[in-house]
């Protein structure tokens, strides 16, 4: 980064940051933060501020959005690109939460007559070049530790769009391997699916089996709310998250 970028992060910093008690409240029950080190989580406190200064954290009608409200989203969106940067959040500029709302989660019957409850992708969007919206209450639910993390989801499809629409596969390192991207998601989305349709449980939402960029969001929200669990039933999808993220937050490697 150019000094003149540093010295604008720096004052963006010192006039945006988070009081210590708002911080400590929209971030206490986060279970997605657990895995950070001390330095980690301080290094969060400061892309969080950054993400919360550089963007437009806005209510439906256009009115600012409560600090309180601000600190969790940015604290949850500052966690994928911990080790990656900040840039990989150019080219939009507004974070638009209601209030509740567009949440839709209802069960449906299959012709086996298994009963799964599916949730709609209306607790977030994430619009190309647009900006991310979000329902309050899904994001209070983060909190939940049930693997559910709609600012994570919204978030995985900013960087998926990255290098277009999203697809599914955000731009990739040096030295990570599109094939082998590839390979470990269609074979977790295959296994999903076998289990889907044979009505066994499932370690991450049936929501990734909608569509690829849909299985990349679900398989993150899944890589920092439930690591281990992802890491044990597709750890080849694990390793690929572990390298894109470049963050263990399961321990595994
Ligand atoms: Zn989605």
């Amino acid at each position: 980064m150019n000094w003149l970028r540093r010295w604008r992060r720096q004052r963006l910093l010192r006039r945006h940051a988070f009081g210590d008690a708002a911080w400590e409240r929209a971030t206490h029950d986060l279970h997605a933060l657990r895995h950070l080190t001390p330095s980690q989580h301080t290094r969060l406190r400061e892309a969080a501020t950054l993400i919360a200064a550089e963007k437009d954290f806005l209510q439906p009608g256009g009115a600012p959005l409560p600090e309180a409200q601000i600190a969790r989203v940015a604290a949850l969106a500052a966690l994928p690109v911990l080790e990656l940067g900040l840039d990989w959040y150019r080219g939009w500029h507004s974070v638009i939460v209601y209030p509740t709302g567009f949440v839709a989660r209802h069960t449906v019957e299959d012709e086996a007559g298994v009963v799964h409850e599916v949730r709609e992708d209306l607790s977030g969007e994430a619009w190309d070049a647009g900006p991310v919206i979000l329902a309050w209450e899904d994001v209070l639910d983060a909190g939940a530790a049930d693997g559910y993390n709609v600012v994570l989801h919204e978030f995985a499809h900013k960087l998926d769009m990255a290098n277009g629409e999203a697809n599914g596969m955000p731009p990739l390192h040096r030295g990570m391997s599109r094939a082998a991207w590839t390979a470990a998601f269609t074979a977790a989305w295959e296994d999903l699916q076998r289990r889907a349709d044979a009505g066994l449980p499932l370690v991450v939402d049936a929501y990734a089996l909608e569509a690829p960029e849909e299985c990349f969001a679900v398989m993150t929200e899944a890589f920092f709310e439930r690591p281990q669990a992802l890491a044990e039933a597709y750890p080849a999808v694990y390793r690929q998250l572990v390298a894109f993220y470049r963050q263990d937050p399961g321990g595994r490697t």
